[in-house]
């Protein structure tokens, strides 16, 4: 069995964008229900978030973006700047600490004290840009989390794997540019889907050239096409980046079942990505390995998933209890 850290913390569900808004509470409610009730939690390392990463938040982010949101917030304003980021006044703390969450969650694989990590975190964040909430997303807590790790513990080559549904056009667009982070996003086709962008053309820029890999997908497409594009197109370009961290965007929103996106995959495709890119890891990166929550709205699939996906970190088999 692994050491696996788990980042939760009740505070998470106060961030509230509205009663119909389907990033809702209750996701991660879910997500921790299902692993507490199924003894789970008990094999994993708690890890308390940090309490106010704003130093972190402004490498990232623009720092008068973050006083805007901050404000929106005390101010008691239902959305930040787009209709789909609804807030509350307790938002702008609690995206803090997502961010707060995925950096504790860096420490502690880099200082040895678990050997990988999932956080189960809200408000998502791959679609935050440096000045502008996108997408229920206002700060992107995988992109600090990376910046974190090249910065504070010099790391040289740091891969982000995104296979939420939607691409993760904030994560690409902050380190396009940068050829320390390789980002690999498997997504709907833009064409069919938000945000609109994730096209195949887009692999980089200047010095980030070919650090950006876009794998899109036609509606309906399933395990099948995922998997085989993953083994034979991503996988080599993954292995020759060599990265000495892997961080997964894991969005479960691209299974048959959820109700924002219109893709097939199973429970099982979610577990063999995981597989793979655990294997991958422990090729290149000596196992060190984060996964951070983004979207999936459906919360039988989250509750699946996620357990798969833990089950897979701490190396114990999905028989067992
Ligand atoms: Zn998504």
């Amino acid at each position: 069995m692994r050491r696996t850290g788990y980042v939760y913390d009740e505070r998470y569900l106060r961030h509230d964008p509205g009663t119909w808004h389907p990033e809702r509470p209750d996701r991660l409610k879910a997500i921790q229900k299902n692993l507490q009730e199924s003894g789970i939690t008990d094999l994993l390392t708690a890890i308390q978030p940090y309490e106010n990463p704003l130093e972190w938040v402004e490498r990232v982010h623009d720092p008068d973006y973050v006083r805007r949101f901050k404000e929106a917030c005390a101010k008691g304003r239902n959305i930040f700047e787009v209709p789909d980021c609804g807030i509350c006044p307790e938002s702008y703390d609690i995206a803090l600490l997502a961010v707060g969450g995925v950096l504790a969650a860096a420490d502690a694989v880099m200082e040895g004290k678990v050997d990988n990590a999932f956080c189960a975190v809200r408000p998502p964040g791959h679609h935050a840009e440096r000045n502008r909430a996108l997408g229920f997303c206002f700060f992107n807590n995988i992109a600090v989390g990376a910046v974190y790790l090249l910065e504070k513990f010099g790391l040289e080559r740091v891969a982000i794997v995104d296979w939420d549904v939607h691409h993760g056009n904030g994560t690409q667009h902050l380190f396009e540019a940068d050829p320390r982070v390789f980002y690999l996003s498997l997504h709907e086709d833009p064409q069919y889907c938000y945000p609109g962008t994730g096209h195949r053309r887009e692999t980089g820029k200047g010095p980030g050239q070919g650090f950006t890999l876009n794998l899109p997908f036609p509606p309906r497409s399933g395990d099948e096409e995922y998997l085989e594009a993953l083994k034979k197109e991503a996988l080599p370009r993954l292995m020759e980046f060599a990265p000495q961290f892997l961080l997964i965007s894991a969005g479960f929103d691209a299974h048959q079942n959820d109700p924002l996106a219109h893709m097939n995959l199973s429970r099982d495709a979610y577990r063999q990505m995981g597989r793979i890119l655990l294997d991958l890891a422990g090729e290149t990166a000596g196992g060190r390995l984060i996964t951070v929550l983004e979207g999936g709205y459906n919360l039988e699939v989250l509750e699946e998933c996620t357990e798969d996906h833990v089950r897979l970190l701490l190396d114990i088999p999905l028989d067992h209890f």
